[in-house]
């Protein structure tokens, strides 16, 4: 199928790992300019380098935190003045904080909700203008089931991902006047850099199959596993596609059945 992205731009924050690097592969299989961001270039530099079939020319790669406004609106002013135009955006990049309530501080409350918020906005923001004037304007908010099915171990990632679910409607219909659309996908576990590093962290005597396997039980995941970050790239990739057209203010779960509500 013809998902007619080829030699569009698409910007995707939190490229360099999981979701963001899977769907930057896709997208460069789609035929579509990328411009990818993290803070380590490094490490974006090799991940990115590593994908077949990378054109240098057709990807742009720069350092960026998406929580500092300037920084932002730098790479996005690189990415138009290389590329021409944007027609899509993949607010990916980001963390959870995996804590109960009681035991965080004030600090990280706030730079929970400044990740959230500011990680989609500052890049919405930038991008404005030149997402008005592509034919296919295109947002993506990579947001979690938690914002709407909070959990006490991630009371305050919960709560921020529910602020952002939120707000993400209101940029929906903000936008929807230059006929830029904008939606979320809400994952539930997914199998990348974040819960490796959960794995080696928790010091367990299982192999890692074993232990994701446990928690998907314990989590009550429908499908018995985590996701992978391709089964979530291929919804971003789609709700970018000007085939999604007529989708915009709303979300698809990627959670293999962990989300209760109807
Ligand atoms: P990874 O840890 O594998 O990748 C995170 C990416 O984001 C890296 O490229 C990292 O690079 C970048 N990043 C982190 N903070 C910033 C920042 N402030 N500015 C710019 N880049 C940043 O994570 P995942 O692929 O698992 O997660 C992707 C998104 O999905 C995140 O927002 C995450 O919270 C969300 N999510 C993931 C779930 C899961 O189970 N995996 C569940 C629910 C939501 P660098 O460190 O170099 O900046």
């Amino acid at each position: 199928m013809d998902l007619r992205l080829r030699d569009r731009t698409v910007v995707v924050t939190g490229a360099s790992s999981g979701i963001g690097l899977a769907t930057t592969r896709q997208l460069v299989g789609e035929g579509v300019r990328v411009a990818a961001c993290a803070r380590d270039l490094d490490r974006l530099r090799a991940a990115v380098g590593a994908i077949e079939g990378t054109d240098p020319d057709r990807v742009h790669l720069g350092t960026c935190d998406v929580t500092d406004r300037e920084d932002v609106e730098s790479f996005v002013g690189g990415v138009v003045g290389r590329f021409g135009g944007i027609d899509g955006l993949v607010c990916n990049a980001g963390r959870s904080l995996m804590a109960p309530l009681s035991e965080t501080t004030d600090e990280q409350i706030r730079e929970e909700f400044d990740l959230k918020i500011f990680g989609s906005w500052n890049v919405v923001r930038a991008a404005r203008k030149a997402l008005a004037q592509s034919d296919a304007g295109s947002v993506v908010n990579v947001n979690a089931i938690l914002s709407r099915q909070p959990e006490p171990r991630l009371a305050v990632t919960s709560a921020a991902r529910a602020a952002l679910l939120n707000l993400t409607h209101s940029m929906a219909e903000d936008l929807a006047h230059d006929g830029t659309r904008v939606n979320s996908v809400l994952l539930g576990l997914i199998d990348t850099g974040q819960w490796r590093r959960r794995f080696e962290e928790s010091g367990t005597a299982l192999d890692y199959d074993a232990w994701s396997a446990e928690i998907a039980a314990d989590r009550g995941i429908a499908l018995g596993r985590f996701g992978t970050a391709d089964e979530v790239a291929f919804h971003i990739v789609t709700l970018l596609s000007p085939l999604s057209g007529y989708t915009t203010g709303t979300s698809v779960d990627v959670g293999g059945g962990v989300g209760r509500y109807v």
